[in-house]
């Protein structure tokens, strides 16, 4: 086996922040869309992918609130909601906003009044359907309001809020009927001359809303944000939205996700990471690359793959580090990772970008030796990211 032999680094290894990495493999252009900023944050226009969730607390315990919000944003919020669903909820925002780092949407249904009131009180973007607001005069006043206020609106249809005329024109729920009913929402915000909008049509299924978004982002420029709603636990969850939302992604569509899981926050967000790293869209927390195993498997893999996953947890830097079950094929499989480590009948290897670091013949040496490298590029990552930071 012939591996280029390297010194370990003194250099710092590259920093790659969770902003998208070099051009995606199999991922088309972005869908041109408007730029719409979420108090400060850039949603569509090419911006990166954001990454939201929504708090299950009740608004009106802004404690509990609080600490949920400032536990998402520590997982990678971008933008968080709350439901609003009375006036108690929308006073709640006043003390909400100024105790957290990231902007915040006010989830309205029906009552134009709760949307106004949630606007003054310190939302960054308001999530309505139109048609249920109200009459043209409260839509006319919200608009005004969030004018006003520099406010985004979200037009968020589902297959709950389909009307009755769509469904029977379309026979149903469908991506027909769903799009008809966004782009109707969409034109009554037209009318007031309001285009700060941000567009959903959720559907529970992977399919209809991949079909969905595919045709509404033929038919307007207005940035997409992806969801599947009802998605259900955190296993079936994650798969069925990585299923719909990494094929829209892959195709270019979609400016800002959120995974809904029954289940934790956090685990909302971490999908909607892995979904974006998986494309290489967005790069956040380190990335472990393993075998199956096969039949030519001499160590015990699943053991070691366990402990280095020990390691990783208590690292920021987006490392990419592959474990291989043997000193054969597994480096060359796993070239193009940042750090590697493979065991084989009395030897293992350390690597750094598919490149012999040193060989062991004992798995603890190997091991320790990957972990102080490990926490050595992610000390040198940080401190760079610092020097960054400072000079910009
Ligand atoms: Fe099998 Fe080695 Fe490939 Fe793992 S790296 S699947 S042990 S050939």
């Amino acid at each position: 086996m012939q591996i280029p032999v390297a010194t370990i680094p003194t250099t710092p290894v590259e920093v790659r922040d969770s902003r998208p990495d070099e051009r995606p493999w199999g991922v088309l252009p972005r869908s041109s869309t408007r730029c719409v900023t979420v108090g400060g944050v850039p949603v569509g226009g090419g911006a990166p992918v954001a990454v939201q969730s929504m708090c299950d607390t009740d608004t009106r315990d802004v404690a509990k609130t609080v600490a949920q919000i400032h536990d998402m944003q520590e997982a990678g919020c971008e933008i968080v909601r709350v439901a609003v669903p009375d006036k108690a909820a929308g006073e709640a925002i006043a003390k909400i906003r100024p105790q957290i780092g990231i902007p915040l949407v006010a989830d309205i249904h029906f009552d134009w009044r709760l949307a106004i009131l949630a606007a003054e009180k310190g939302a960054d973007k308001l999530r309505i359907n139109p048609g249920n607001i109200g009459g043209r005069q409260r839509i006319a006043e919200v608009v005004a309001c969030a004018k006003d206020r520099v406010l985004p609106i979200r037009v968020g249809v589902n297959q709950g809020s389909i009307e009755k005329d769509l469904l029977d024109k379309y026979g149903g729920n469908n991506p027909d009927s769903l799009v008809e009913s966004a782009l109707r929402n969409v034109a009554i915000l037209e009318e007031h001359g309001f285009q700060d909008i941000i567009l959903s049509l959720k559907s529970s299924n992977p399919g209809e809303a991949i079909a969905a978004y595919r045709s509404v982002s033929q038919k307007c420029q207005y940035p997409l944000h992806l969801g599947v709603t009802e998605a259900g636990p955190e296993k079936t969850g994650t798969l069925k939205s990585a299923v719909a939302m990494g094929t829209l992604l892959a195709e270019g569509i979609g400016d800002t996700i959120r995974v809904s899981l029954t289940g934790s926050k956090t685990a909302e967000i971490e999908a909607a990471y892995g979904i974006l790293q998986a494309l290489g869209l967005r790069r956040r927390s380190p990335e472990l690359v393993s075998c199956p195993s096969c039949g030519r498997i001499e160590i015990d893999l699943m053991s070691l793959v366990d402990e280095v996953q020990q390691t990783l947890k208590q690292l920021k830097t987006p490392l990419k580090v592959a474990v291989m079950g043997c000193v054969v094929n597994g480096p060359g499989e796993a070239r193009d990772a940042d750090w590697g480590i493979f065991g084989g009948k009395g030897v293992y290897l350390l690597t750094r970008k598919g490149e012999l670091v040193e060989r062991f013949t004992d798995r603890e040496a190997a091991q320790k030796a990957l972990t102080s490298a490990l926490m050595e590029s992610e000390a040198n990552a940080q401190s760079t990211s610092v020097a960054l930071t400072a000079v910009s």
